[in-house]
């Protein structure tokens, strides 16, 4: 009886230390899974913290300083530049020195001068990025510091060369901001206009096509049309038009050239302008230098005068006039 009960005994303890063995292997087999994921975690908690810091950026970003109390409807779109001297904030360094100059409404006014010379910083002005250290900017009147920051912005367009894109679909990339409840057809209507309908309607959703961080999916061209068409849905009386310094094909160069001369009619513009159609075609050019204005007028009556426009026009120019009597 003793022998037979230790052999019990015996056989039940190594069957249980075998079966401790098997539990032991069997859960180290188990970790392996779980423990290759954990070496995953990494990478995606860095690109989420990535993420996190951007948004805390944005959410702690100061919201912009809005004193100003008038509102106003749709304007007319004059605009005045009343004696406006500027330097950047922290900087000595004066970038604009007493600029006057009125805009009429529907008015297309060229901005030329080389780099530095202030084209961009007075182009920015007028939609209150800065305040100004003396002198004022008017629109339709009103001093634009008295007006609410979103009646002003309301009434301002603003096509620069680098365009922004959401990760969204193409028509939540046109209608987007104060245009977000706008209806397909709206959307189509602006589209049509601003000649991008044929390539959205080659893409695989249409309307519905995601077109990917920043969209990367479209062409130069393509992005620029996009753009146009946000202003053109949001049909603003005033315009602001960097134009773009990139060559872009013939074919895009068209399209877009189409659109922008649907999108400036009847708006007040101000166009920094890089390319000699626009300047020749502009009702009258500011020639800006070392953030002076030191000519105003048509092409051919600056070009005649042969002061700054005339050498610039010689030097940054020629490449354009050679390319355009090419073409012709
Ligand atoms: P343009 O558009 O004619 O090339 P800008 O308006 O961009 O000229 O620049 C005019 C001057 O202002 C330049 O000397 C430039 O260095 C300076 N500037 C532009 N932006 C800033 C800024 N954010 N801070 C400080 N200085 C700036």
């Amino acid at each position: 009886f003793k022998q037979k009960t230790a052999y019990e005994i015996g056989v039940r303890l190594v069957g249980s230390e075998m079966c401790i063995r098997d539990r032991f292997i069997t859960a180290m087999l188990m970790l392996t899974a779980p423990l290759k994921r954990l070496t995953e975690v990494n990478a995606s908690l860095q690109r989420g913290l990535a993420a996190a810091e951007s948004v805390f950026e944005l959410v702690d970003e100061q919201s912009e300083d809005d004193r100003g109390t008038v509102e106003i409807a749709r304007a007319l779109g004059r605009i005045d530049f009343d004696n406006v001297t500027f330097s950047y904030p922290a900087h000595d360094r004066v970038v604009l020195t007493r600029i006057n100059l009125s805009i009429a409404p529907g008015e297309t006014v060229a901005l030329v001068g080389s780099s530095g010379s202030g084209k961009t910083t007075l182009a920015n002005l007028l939609p209150r990025f800065y305040h100004l250290q003396s002198g004022r900017i008017l629109l339709d009147g009103h001093d634009i510091e008295n007006l609410k920051l979103a009646s002003l912005r309301n009434n301002i367009a603003l096509v620069s060369q680098d365009v922004v894109l959401f990760n969204d679909t193409v028509a939540a990339n046109i209608g987007y901001g104060s245009k977000r409840d706008a209806g397909m057809a709206e959307i189509e209507a602006a589209t049509v206009a601003a000649h991008a309908l044929e390539f959205i309607r080659d893409m695989p959703q249409g309307f519905n096509t995601q077109i990917g961080e920043n969209g990367v999916r479209l062409s130069g061209g393509q992005r620029q049309r996009l753009a146009i068409a946000r202003a053109i849905l949001k049909d603003a009386p005033v315009l602001i038009l960097d134009e773009a310094t990139s060559a872009l094909d013939s074919e895009s160069e068209r399209h877009v050239q189409a659109a922008l001369d649907a999108l400036m009619e009847n708006r007040t513009t101000l166009v920094i302008a890089h390319r000699l159609s626009t300047i020749e075609r502009a009702d009258r050019i500011v020639v800006l230098d070392k953030g002076r204005i030191v000519e105003i007028g048509k092409h051919a009556d600056l070009l005649a005068a042969g002061g700054i426009y005339a050498h610039l026009h010689r030097i940054q120019y020629a490449q354009d006039r050679a390319d355009s009597e090419d073409g012709a």
